[in-house]
């Protein structure tokens, strides 16, 4: 049996995991204890928890309240080893993967690799934009943002003094209204006092979305309170509108229209983080196609979950949402699933059970939907958003840690994160 990774010699079975997110690690939280060698591998050693990058990337928290070490979360022991190697290929015919440090055996795979910033076919957007996926993502645009003010500041440029910053983020989903939300917060805020020789005010903050509407997964009223709350921030929001190139200074619309434009961040959408070794009918807009099983079709031995999994049911023709809590599901469904394989017993199919869907825009503002019926947004909303976020992060550490910083920057109003580490001139 291939082994480079240093990985013990077993007469188990062998399970690889490849990602330690919220598919991977729900997984391996169900199987931890069945008489198999389940081999963790992740291209980082923290778990991150994606729901509150944009506060990362706006100064709110530090990366550390929100990634958790893989290592810390699965403790390892004789049966469950974990190794940072990233993934390259997937022989299927020889059941082999390739990592950078070489290649490893399975007996069964699960593929738990999530998702990647979705550029729709634009390659060239991707060398100029700012994208909100990984924790290197967020602490870029912290830096690249507040790097921008210090030039200013220095800058004997007038111009530069009176029109400080345009920033623009496309994507009018969650990820798009929470970071717009917070940027203007952060400007009516931070950057006044911070900056008081800018003209903070003339800071232009501009949400894009193609559809013509905002939060298009949730409801119409959803979308038509985050737009308001926005619009109350001094968020310019552009609807039915298109990106079609962005050289760094300029954004062009695919109506031909142009805006200025310091800063993109793209959060228009995402798609599967494949690995090589596909066939083209394995894969489907971008995602592993699995049966109800979350089994990768012809090979009964590799199974993908989460943002990677493209799967359908009844209520979700064109496949379920990519969210942490589908994730989370695949992740203890197949885990149970697993046992019934060791048992001798059928597979149970897997059935999405949605739990509903929030939003912030900032302070006392959130929209919640549970039900079609069930909806409210405002200070209620936003204290929900809260308490759900505050119970999905791991570990009682952290909890405390991004609890702490929510009541300090809700009595103080300030975000203590503005650090640059990288950036300097
Ligand atoms: C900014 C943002 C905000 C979000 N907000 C919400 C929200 O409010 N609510 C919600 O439900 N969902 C939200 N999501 C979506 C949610 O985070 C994902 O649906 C969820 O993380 C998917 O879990 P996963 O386990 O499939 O993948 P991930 O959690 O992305 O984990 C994938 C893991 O695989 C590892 N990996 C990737 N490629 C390789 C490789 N080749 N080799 C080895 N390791 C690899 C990665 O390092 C990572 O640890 C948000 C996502 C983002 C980016």
């Amino acid at each position: 049996m291939d082994n480079t990774l240093n990985i013990p010699e077993t007469t188990l079975k062998r399970v690889v995991v490849i990602g330690g997110g919220f598919a991977g690690i729900n997984f391996i939280k169900h199987i931890k204890d069945e008489k198999l060698q389940i081999v963790l591998l992740d291209r980082h050693n923290y778990h991150l928890f994606q729901p509150l990058l944009y506060q990362v990337a706006t100064a709110g928290l530090e990366p550390g309240s929100i990634a958790s070490p893989l290592r810390n979360l699965l403790t390892p022991d004789d049966d469950f080893i974990f190794r940072v190697a990233r993934v390259d290929y997937i022989d299927q015919e020889k059941n082999r993967l390739k990592t950078g440090d070489g290649a490893l055996a399975y007996d069964y795979l699960v593929i738990a690799c999530g998702a990647t910033p979705n550029f729709f076919g634009n390659k060239e957007l991707s060398k100029t934009v700012h994208t909100l996926k990984t924790a290197e993502d967020a602490i870029s645009i912290r830096e690249y943002f507040f790097s921008h003010f210090e030039k200013a500041a220095r800058s004997t440029d007038k111009e530069k003094h009176e029109k400080p910053l345009e920033v623009t983020i496309v994507g009018g989903g969650p990820t798009g209204v929470e970071v717009a939300g917070a940027i203007a917060e952060l400007k009516r805020n931070i950057l006044v006092k911070d900056y008081p020789t800018l003209n903070v005010d003339s800071i232009r903050i501009t949400l894009v979305e193609a559809l013509d509407r905002l939060l298009p997964a949730m409801s119409g009223y959803s979308g038509r309170i985050s737009k308001k709350y926005l619009k109350k921030l001094g968020v310019e929001v552009k609807l039915g509108k298109m990106v079609n190139s962005y050289d760094g200074e300029t954004i062009e619309f695919k109506d031909e229209t142009t805006q200025n434009c310091d800063m993109l961040i793209w959060a228009a959408g995402v798609k599967g983080n494949l690995i090589n070794g596909f066939t083209d009918d394995q894969i489907e807009k971008g995602q592993l196609l699995v049966d109800e099983f979350n089994r990768v079709a012809v090979y009964e031995n590799v199974f993908a979950i989460g943002d990677i999994a493209f799967q359908k049911d009844k209520n979700y023709e064109k496949g379920l949402p990519m969210l942490a809590q589908v994730a989370i599901q695949q992740g203890n469904h197949l885990g149970k699933n697993f046992t019934n394989i060791i048992n001798g017993n059928p597979l149970e199919p897997f059935r999405f059970k949605n739990k509903g869907a929030m939003a912030t825009v900032g302070r006392n503002k959130a929209v919640v939907e549970l039900s079609a019926k069930i909806k409210f947004g405002g200070f209620l909303g936003w204290l929900s958003w809260i308490l759900v976020h505050l119970f999905q992060i791991l570990g009682f550490r952290r909890k405390l840690v991004v609890m702490g910083h929510w009541i300090y920057s809700y009595f103080t109003y300030d975000k203590g994160n503005r650090i640059i580490i990288h950036n300097q001139p």
